[in-house]
């Protein structure tokens, strides 16, 4: 592990819950395998003391910060600049020191795509369902309509904010590239092709681990793949579903260690090769106590 001296740079997380996180063991490995003079610590940021946060940070040399629920959105008045992807996403997880003060980015879309070519999974040319109408789908459906998606059905509980999303999203490309469905319509989508389904609902997170958002059998046999986003449990009921119907399923995690990754390499300014972040998920696997 790094030896703490004069020289060494401090990066964090800041959020509100902080204790569960996994990033210190993706950060502090990094650095470890990199030769890096840097650790990284989570910081509990209590509810009005986000700004204070921010500017202390400033003020103590911090390098970079991560930022998790329920802050992604309400850093952004705190920033001296902002990436054009995370502000028109709206959320921001990853400050970077600038001489002015820190910069936003969100690399958690990033990490998502980067995690899928990892996984195998192409967006390019798919029909894609999208389950979920929060703050993670929708800049999940712009990433989707960024990597060249041919057609994207958001299916929600709530019609109206998949609706909000499409609207914004087919304005954006200029064509009608997004539909939305309630949960139940499912069976009205074309039967004439396999979809890949990304699930961003947080149905079936850990303790409500028996939940799917969509439990018939007939919904499965339409996928070629599900993507859940959820990554613990690392196999979610919906996986489980996905895999009975003959489809492959994939969960979260490696999507969590790459907006990790990207996070380190904006901070240090080094790629990180793809066997080393392997390595780092090894560990992420350990620390979660599975293999
Ligand atoms: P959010 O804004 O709270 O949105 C929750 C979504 O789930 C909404 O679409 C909501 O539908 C739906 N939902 C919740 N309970 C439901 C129920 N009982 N029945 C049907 N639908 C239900 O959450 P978010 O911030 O977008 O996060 C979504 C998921 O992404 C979380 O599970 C989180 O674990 C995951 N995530 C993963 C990573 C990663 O690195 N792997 C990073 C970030 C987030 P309504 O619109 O109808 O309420």
């Amino acid at each position: 592990m790094v030896e703490i001296n004069g020289k060494t740079y401090t990066c964090g997380l800041i959020g509100n819950p902080v204790e569960h996180t996994m990033s210190p063991v993706i950060h502090n490995n990094l650095a470890d395998a990199t030769g890096e003079n840097l650790v990284y610590v989570p910081f509990h940021v209590a509810t009005g003391l986000l700004g204070d946060a921010v500017k202390g940070a400033f003020g103590l040399n911090i390098l970079g910060m991560n930022v998790t629920v329920p802050y992604k959105s309400d850093v952004i008045p705190f920033l001296s600049d902002i990436d054009p992807l995370a502000e028109r996403i709206g959320a921001v997880n990853t400050l970077v020191r600038t001489s002015e003060g820190y910069k936003g980015y969100n690399t958690d879309m990033p990490g998502l795509l980067r995690a899928m070519k990892k996984d195998g999974v192409s967006v390019e040319g798919e029909n894609i369902i999208l389950l979920g109408a929060g703050g993670v789908a929708r800049a999940v459906a712009m990433l989707l309509a960024d990597n060249g998606a041919s057609k994207i059905y958001i299916l929600n509980r709530t019609v109206d904010k998949a609706q909000k999303i499409a609207d914004e999203i087919n304005g954006y490309v200029g064509k009608n590239i997004v539909e939305v469905k309630r949960n139940d319509e499912y069976s009205t989508l074309p039967q004439n092709v396999k979809y890949l389904a990304v699930q961003a609902t947080s149905v079936g997170m850990y303790p409500k681990v028996d939940e799917a958002v969509i439990e018939d059998e007939a919904f499965y046999n339409m996928l070629h793949t599900g993507y859940d986003l959820i990554f613990n449990p690392l196999e979610t009921k919906f996986m489980k579903l996905t895999k009975a119907s003959g489809a492959n399923a994939f969960h979260g995690y490696r999507m969590l260690l790459y907006q990790g990754v990207i996070a380190y390499e904006l901070w240090t300014g080094k790629a990180v090769p793809d066997e080393l972040a392997e390595e780092v998920y090894v560990k992420m696997l350990a620390a979660m106590n599975v293999d």
